[in-house]
């Protein structure tokens, strides 16, 4: 089996990692135009957490973060966090919205309770907020930065390849390469590529500072909030997320709301070594698209972007449905 999968991020890393691991004897080509450090994810914190995921099924979401949590519980176990980037750690997620925040996912973490009237009364009057809603709860980060690269080492020692190289002609590329099987995974990239309209970029800006004395995520969900993650080496401080825009440069207006409100909660903050400034483009998209078609010449073609806002959190989950297609699909052509 000749299989292309096609994007170097996360999802594309993911699936050509369970896909080599399932089927041995195949061969696997990642392209993509870009690796990390420079694809979407690898200025993220990696923070686990359904994020900005639109209108796709929460049962779907759910299933999928479920199993990059069992991913990430094996990695950490394993003795390959530090490598990997995979930390655990506790959570405060927190909102001033009316509506109360989604928590379909909350079996799946460790120790998830709600924060009570009194805690949330003193949250409030610390950050000088009125948060309406909260949960406390552990679970992993797992930094692309570094998980990436644990992936792709993974993967190429498994016997897979890679090939710096942007599709520019998806059409010609089906009906001209050799592969059996090519897995969609380009993120926002799907817009010129497949001229899906319905995928759209939402604007991320983070900071990274030096501050190894914070031990804890603090995600103000609220319209106007800030987060802080702390990662293995730096801490991320954010962030923002612009729907439909495409701007890649640094904003001043967004750095500055990123430190005001980030030193707003922890006001020790002012003291840390600011590092880098970075900016992302989630790939947004209605839902996110992850289904098999066949085309030409009975090859087969699996599409899986539009992860939105928590692209690294369903990424493991989104290539175990992408092998299960595969795997269903092979049977019946047996
Ligand atoms: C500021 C910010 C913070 C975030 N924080 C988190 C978080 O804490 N937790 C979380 O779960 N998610 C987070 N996300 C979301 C997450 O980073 C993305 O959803 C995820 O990285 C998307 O991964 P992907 O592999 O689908 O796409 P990408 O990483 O964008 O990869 C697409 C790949 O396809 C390649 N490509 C595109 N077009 C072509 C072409 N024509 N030919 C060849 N190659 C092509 C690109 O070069 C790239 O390598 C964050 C995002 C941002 C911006």
């Amino acid at each position: 089996m000749q299989v292309a999968i096609l994007g170097g991020g996360i999802n594309g890393f993911c699936c050509a990692v369970q896909i080599k691991e399932k089927w041995p004897e195949s061969n696997v080509t990642i392209i993509s135009d870009l690796f990390t450090p420079s694809t979407t994810g690898d200025g993220s914190a990696g923070l686990w957490g359904p994020y900005l995921m639109c209108d796709t099924p929460a049962e779907k979401v759910n299933e999928w973060s479920m199993a990059m949590h069992n991913f990430l519980k094996q990695i950490w176990l394993s003795g390959d966090s530090g490598k990997a980037g995979v930390c655990l750690i506790p959570v405060i997620r927190l909102t001033a919205n009316e509506k109360p925040m989604d928590d379909s996912w909350r079996d799946i973490v460790y120790g998830c309770k709600n924060l009570d009237k009194s805690e949330l009364e003193a949250y409030s009057r610390l950050h000088n907020k009125t948060f309406t809603s909260g949960l406390h709860f552990v679970t992993y980060t797992s930094e692309p930065v570094k998980l990436l690269p644990y992936l792709e080492k993974r993967f190429r020692s498994s016997g897979g390849n890679v090939i710096t190289k942007k599709i520019t002609d998806f059409d010609e590329f089906i009906r001209n390469s050799h592969y059996d099987v090519i897995v969609n995974c380009v993120g926002l990239g799907a817009l010129d590529l497949v001229n899906d309209k319905l995928v759209h970029s939402i604007r991320g800006q983070v900071s990274r500072v030096k501050a190894n004395w914070i031990y804890q995520v603090f995600l103000d969900e609220s319209d106007d909030g800030n987060y802080i993650i702390p990662n293995v080496d730096t801490v991320v401080l954010g962030g923002t997320h612009q729907e439909n825009d495409y701007n890649l440069n640094i904003c001043p207006n967004d750095k500055t709301f990123i430190k005001n409100g980030c030193q707003n909660y922890f006001p020790g903050l002012k003291h840390a070594q600011h590092l880098t400034d970075w900016v992302g483009l989630r790939p947004g998209r209605k839902q996110v698209r992850l289904e098999m078609e066949t085309t030409y010449n009975n090859k087969i073609l699996i599409h899986n972007y539009g992860h939105g806002g928590c692209g690294v959190t369903l990424s493991w989950g989104c290539a175990s449905e992408v092998v299960k297609l595969l795997q269903t699909t092979m049977k019946s052509k047996l």
